[in-house]
Parts: C-alpha cells; sequence; structure tokens
C-alpha cells in the first residue's frame, strides 16, 4: 500500500490550494492528490464564459503549468475516484481497487451538478456543466444548435445563457422560483438581470417547473412543464446547482446533512481528516444560521490556504470575506459578503441603469454588497462588509463606500 504524508481528495480549486501552499509553506512530507477527472486542476469559472465563448483554449485554464506539478514532487492519480474511507486504518480505497494509506487527509472533492430526476434526462443532447469535459460537450455542438433551454437562473445558466445568444441562439431559460438568482442575491439585482437577458432576447420563464423532457429517436425534442406546455429544444442544458460530494466522508463518521460540517481551522472532527471547498459548511458567524456553505473559488482558494496551514502546523482561524464574479453580456457583476439576513437593502445609483450597487444592512452593519459595472463600490465593499456605517452619507451615492465606515469589524469566527 502506498502511503502519504498528506492525501489530497479531488483535484480542482480547493485540493491545487492545499496542495501549492503546502510547497509554499516548505512542507516537505510526501504528498499525494487523487481526483476522478483526468485533467490536471484546472480554473471552473471560464467553463461558462471565455472557454464557451471560444476566446480561450483547454490548456491556458491550467491552474498551474505541469511543470509544478512535476517540480514540487506532489503524485498526481488522476482519473481514481475515492470510494471509501477507513478513518480508524488511515486509508482510503478508490474505484481502482488501490488503498493508500495517509498521515493527514484532504477531503476537497466539490460536487456534481444536480440533476432534474425527472424522465427523459438521460437523452442525447441533454447536458449539465461543471466539468471541462462537460463544457467541450456543449461547445461542440453549439455551431449546430438552433434552440437551447436552459433549466436554472442561477450564475451558471444565465452565464451559459449569455454566451449562447452571442452565437445567434435561441435560447429559454426556466426558473422554478419567482425570480432569476433567488438563492444568492436580492430582489433588485435579480430585477436587473431580468431585464438585460429579456433586453438580449432570452426567453426567461419564471415559476416555471420541469416535469420531464421529452425525446425522439433517443434525442431530446423539448421540456415538458407542469402546466402541460411543451418547450421546443435542440438541446437542453440542467443548472439547477451542485451537490457536495460527500458520501465516503459522511459514511466513515464525519458529521454534516448533505455536506461536510468543518471547524475554523478545516477539521472534519475525524482524526487527521480535513476538507475544503464547496462541499464544506464552515463556522461563519455574520450568517444567521452561525454557518454558512459557499460556492466560490474565493472559499475553495482559502480555505485550502487554511487546511495546509494547520497541517503544517500554523492554525490560522478561517476568517473569510466571501466575494464572487459573474460575466454575462457586458455586464460584470461583483458581490462582497453573502446577502442573507438582512433587514433593508439600499440602492446606490440608479437601478434602471446599468451600472448601480446594492448595500444589504442589519441595522447599520453592512453584510454585503452587489456591485453591477461599479468597480467604486466593489472596491468600498472590501472596507464596508461586517462593519458599521453612517446611513445617511451611504445614501448619497456620491460618497465612496469605503469613506462612510464608522465602526469596526462586528463578529468573528470561533
Ligand atoms: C461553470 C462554472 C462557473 C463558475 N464560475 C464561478 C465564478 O465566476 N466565480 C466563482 O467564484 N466561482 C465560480 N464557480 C464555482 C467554483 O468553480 C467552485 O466554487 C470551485 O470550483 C470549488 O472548488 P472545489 O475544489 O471545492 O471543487 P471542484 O472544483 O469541483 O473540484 C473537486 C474535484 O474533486 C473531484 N472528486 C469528486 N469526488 C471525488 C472522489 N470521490 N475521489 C476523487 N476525486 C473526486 C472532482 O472530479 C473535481 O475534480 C463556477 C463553477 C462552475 C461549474
Amino acid at each position: 500500500m502506498t502511503a502519504f504524508d498528506v492525501l489530497i481528495v479531488g483535484g480542482g480549486h480547493a485540493g491545487a490550494a492545499v496542495a501549492h501552499h503546502l510547497v509554499s509553506l516548505g512542507y516537505q512530507g510526501k504528498v499525494g492528490l487523487i481526483s476522478a477527472e483526468e485533467h490536471f486542476p484546472y480554473e471552473r469559472p471560464p467553463l461558462s464564459k471565455a472557454y464557451l465563448k471560444g476566446e480561450v483554449e483547454a490548456e491556458s485554464l491550467a491552474i498551474r503549468d505541469a511543470q509544478f506539478w512535476s517540480d514540487s514532487k506532489i503524485e498526481m492519480i488522476l482519473g481514481e475516484t475515492v470510494e471509501s474511507i477507513d478513518a480508524g486504518a488511515h486509508s482510503v480505497s478508490t474505484s481502482g481497487g488501490a488503498v493508500f494509506g495517509y498521515g493527514s487527509l484532504v477531503w476537497a472533492a466539490g460536487g456534481s451538478a444536480r440533476r432534474l430526476r425527472v424522465t427523459g434526462e438521460d437523452l442525447d443532447g441533454v447536458m449539465t456543466l461543471r466539468t471541462l469535459d462537460d463544457a467541450s460537450a456543449m461547445k461542440a455542438i453549439l455551431a449546430s444548435t438552433k434552440r437551447f433551454v436552459i433549466v436554472g437562473g442561477g450564475f451558471v445558466g444565465l452565464e451559459a445563457a449569455s454566451v449562447l445568444r452571442g452565437f445567434g441562439i435561441e435560447v429559454t431559460v426556466l426558473e422554478s422560483q419567482s425570480r432569476l438568482l433567488q438563492r444568492v442575491t436580492g430582489p433588485v439585482v435579480s430585477d436587473y438581470f431580468l431585464r438585460r437577458h429579456l433586453a438580449e432576447g432570452v426567453d426567461v420563464r419564471l415559476d416555471a417547473t420541469v416535469t420531464g423532457i421529452e425525446g425522439a429517436d433517443g434525442h431530446v425534442t423539448g421540456v415538458r412543464l407542469a402546466d402541460g406546455s411543451i418547450v421546443d429544444a435542440d438541446a437542453v442544458l440542467v443548472a439547477v446547482g451542485l451537490v457536495p460530494a460527500v458520501g465516503p466522508l459522511l459514511m466513515a463518521g464525519a458529521r454534516g446533512t448533505g455536506c461536510v460540517d468543518v471547524d475554523s481551522f478545516g477539521r472534519t472532527g475525524l482524526p487527521d481528516v480535513y476538507a475544503a471547498g464547496d462541499c464544506t459548511s464552515f463556522p461563519y458567524p455574520p450568517h444567521p444560521d452561525g454557518r454558512a456553505r459557499i460556492e466560490s473559488i474565493q472559499n475553495a482558494a482559502e480555505q485550502g490556504k487554511v487546511v495546509a496551514e494547520a497541517i503544517h502546523g500554523a492554525e490560522r482561524v478561517y476568517e473569510p470575506q466571501p466575494w464572487f464574479w459573474s460575466n454575462q453580456f457586458d455586464i460584470k457583476f461583483k458581490a462582497v459578503g453573502l446577502a442573507f439576513g438582512y433587514s433593508d437593502a439600499l440602492v446606490r445609483g440608479d437601478e434602471s441603469s446599468d451600472s448601480f450597487s446594492v448595500v444589504y444592512l442589519r441595522g447599520d452593519t453592512v453584510v454585503a454588497v452587489d456591485a453591477v459595472n461599479h468597480m467604486r463600490d466593489y472596491v468600498g465593499a472590501r472596507k464596508a462588509v461586517g462593519r458599521r456605517v453612517d446611513l445617511e452619507r451611504l445614501a448619497d451615492s456620491g460618497q465612496a463606500l469605503k469613506d462612510v465606515v464608522v465602526g469596526d469589524e462586528v463578529g468573528a469566527a470561533t
């Protein structure tokens, strides 16, 4: 049995961050990284943006070049899925029948695209968009596709819609909620994205529940809605979120419901087992529940660093300031903080224009800022989120956001 001092499961953003941070800390132990995908770690955000558009090639998505992985002496075990963990024996078993031992295990397995679980989902032309292979498969059919239906009005679905419109494809977005991006933003921003997508010719249908996918000769022909109507489609993208990949970890006894709970150092509670990235829920005092699970590059990269430091013996509390971005059409959207548990949402600038921001407040404390084509407020948000502000000056959009801060940061992770 091959044994590693540190074994990382998952070669996405979090797994790569743990690996290269261990290297930069000068860690001398033997490190292995097992990943289900055949590719070296690569950037996922461009999959629904520049890569789908054809602006960049797959090679340019690499988080680190092949030379880095060979120089760092990290053993890359690609195309293998970890199926079980024996926490007592400190070992994992893979789909290929291999067993690897570990001193410390880092679970950074992200998740897989959620499925609708309706009839017809396995027809040709029905796809998801989580991996490079998914994006390549989608790219390959763009030239021959006239009508695309996207199920899900979240960031991935809307980014894909904007790219497809650029190719002149007819796009229908089906969203089961009453507004777009409901899970991640407030109504003003949802309304803005709805207006822009409609203006760009996207047929957006809200409160639209999919009950089945229709096909002929094994290929998709349309999507059936709860009201019995059918939306014709040559291809369908199911973009309805992520299912965290935590099965083996929970089976081994780690805590968590649908994801894995970690503490502020990334520890799962199983001896010497850490986790980072999309699959974790971590202490986050500003959230009403006191914990958060975040799907973002910022979270995967920074939590990965915290885990590497904990393994290296320099524990640091993970106290993130979450941030996220999305590009659609000519819109540059940036969010800082999490727009949950707020009592007020104040718009700075003109929400009917293409440049404004929304500040989410609990009392006079800023919990989050959404900036739509508004770099100045995005930069100011990095200072304002988590702090008290002068509400009168905040309402004056001529005042820089960073200049209206009056109090110290509220709340710290424990
Ligand atoms: C299309 C798209 C666009 C996005 N755009 C943005 C954006 O603009 N901004 C932003 O901040 N975030 C964006 N995200 C989210 C961001 O990519 C994720 O938050 C980030 O990739 C999470 O990193 P991770 O390492 O936790 O998981 P992942 O990147 O998903 O990596 C997990 C890896 O683990 C592997 N794995 C899973 N199970 C096992 C197993 N049992 N054994 C071995 N390997 C396993 C997987 O195959 C995968 O390679 C986007 C995501 C997608 C899909």
